[in-house]
């Protein structure tokens, strides 16, 4: 049944699916979900955003919902833990789940509609399908996580058929799944456009992400040199040194300042995530044009960051 709530300290109420302001429909399964959404849909010209997420929600995801809602009547937003996105040897089983606590959150930020499946729900028996991923998911992860992107692909273009959302809002901080995920509407013309949302970061720069409730009181000292790393590299390559020099400094700088791994650290276009690879390639562009992106190890904990250019 669709849960609501009226306040995110009190039970679900036993209407399905009321959407007027204040109150948040949950939907679990597809019949919920298609309620809710028809209840949404009322009015015509409403429009509607989805944010998908994996829960375990900070600052990060709820400034995608305030992105959402400049631009929409109402936004859902969906707390699903992709088993498809995983390799066998990664942390699904372990990845931070509080589902209380982010229902407070996305009710407190103003969101109409939580879809929530099962992975059930899903992914029932007998699921077989998959979508290709697109070219801009060559490199980069795939060559650290090759199951990962045709898992996102998969699971996003299932979220846009369910929920048949106006905008689709995610985050820079994932940016070469921000550009898969453009690339995806692009290519298979699903009726809606993506807005990317600026990452949002501690004091000390971190990017805020869920699993940085895995790195330790030390770790999580060292954790901030990853953006700094990658801002010495921007200045370095904006002033003419050689972008292999400038990535193999950043390089050795990660593993000097406690980082245990780096997967990469490379210079891309910043649309087509071609490599950059020379100093005059660089120049010939605008600001902005390029994008430098790095994925390193801080003991079991994978940390993803990325700037422009
Ligand atoms: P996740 O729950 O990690 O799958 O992320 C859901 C969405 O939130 C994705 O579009 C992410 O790019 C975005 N996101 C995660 N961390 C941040 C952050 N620090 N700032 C902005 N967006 C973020």
């Amino acid at each position: 049944m669709t849960q609501e709530t009226s306040s995110p300290s009190q039970p679900a109420s036993s209407s399905p699916t009321a959407t007027h302001p204040g109150c948040m429909a949950i939907a679990r399964t597809k019949a919920e979900l298609k309620a809710s959404l028809a209840n949404l849909r009322s009015k015509p010209s409403a429009t509607l955003a989805l944010v998908p997420t994996m829960g375990a929600l900070h600052a990060g995801h709820i400034h995608l919902i305030e992105q959402a809602r400049r631009h929409t009547d109402h936004v859902a937003a969906s707390i699903f833990v992709n088993p498809a996105q995983f390799a066998p040897t990664e942390d699904l089983a372990t990845y931070p789940r509080n589902e209380a606590a982010d229902l407070e959150k996305l009710k407190k930020a103003g969101v109409s509609l939580v879809w929530m499946p099962t992975a059930d729900a899903m992914y029932p028996a007998g699921f077989s399908s998959a979508v290709l991923p697109p070219s801009a998911a060559s490199n980069l992860e795939s060559d650290h996580r090759p199951h990962f992107f045709q898992g996102v692909t998969t699971v996003v273009a299932k979220l846009f058929n369910q929920v048949q959302p106006d905008y689709a809002v995610f985050g820079e901080k994932d940016y070469q799944q921000l550009c898969v995920v453009r690339a995806l509407v692009r290519d298979l013309d699903f009726n809606l456009e993506i807005i990317g949302a600026p990452t949002v970061r501690e004091p000390d720069g971190l990017a805020l992400s869920s699993r940085n409730a895995y790195l330790s009181a030390k770790e999580r000292t060292i954790a901030p040199s990853l953006y700094a790393t990658l801002k010495a590299l921007s200045r370095e390559i904006a002033s003419g040194v050689d972008i292999k020099v400038a990535k193999t400094k950043a390089t050795e700088k990660l593993l000097a300042a406690g980082f245990s791994k780096v997967d990469y650290v490379d210079v891309r276009d910043a649309k087509t995530l071609e490599p950059l690879t020379t100093v005059e390639q660089k120049a010939s562009m605008p600001d902005n044009a390029g994008r430098i992106l790095a994925a390193a190890w801080l003991g079991n904990t994978r940390l993803i960051d990325n700037i422009p250019l």
